[in-house]
């Protein structure tokens, strides 16, 4: 069994977080280094370690994550302008193998910045 991530520890209480969000599904919390003025992550109770982990009973929860991630975007204030990103993998920049979508909101965006720098 993999091992416990940070983010499961927040889920069960294990370490304080900056939560925002909660729902039978998932958790949104502050991310502790924002890169942005709004920068939420949104992340499943169920411990899927990469997006390409995933599987087809995963459906519903992607479904409701995204769901989630547009009402919390709107609490936040930034509804009309924001980002979602999900990195997938080690060399795409993630850290923390516990599936998670960045809410990137508040900041103005170019449209070379999607593709890294
Ligand atoms: P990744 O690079 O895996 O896509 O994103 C992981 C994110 O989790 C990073 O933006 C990082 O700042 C954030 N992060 C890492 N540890 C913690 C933590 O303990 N608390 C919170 N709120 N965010 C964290």
């Amino acid at each position: 069994m993999a091992e416990e991530t940070i983010f499961t520890k927040i889920i069960n209480g294990e370490i304080p977080a900056d939560k925002i969000y909660e729902d039978d599904l998932c958790i949104a919390i502050n991310d502790i280094a924002p890169r942005a003025p709004v920068h939420v992550l949104v992340i499943p109770k169920k411990p899927i370690p990469r997006l390409v982990d995933a599987s087809e009973e995963d459906q519903a929860i992607l479904g409701h994550l995204m769901l989630a991630a547009g009402e919390v975007a709107r609490q936040q204030g930034v509804g009309d302008a924001f980002r979602l990103v999900v990195n997938n993998g080690a060399d795409a920049g993630q850290t923390v193998f516990h599936l998670h979508l960045h809410i990137i909101g508040g900041t103005s965006f170019s449209e070379a910045s999607l593709a890294g720098e």
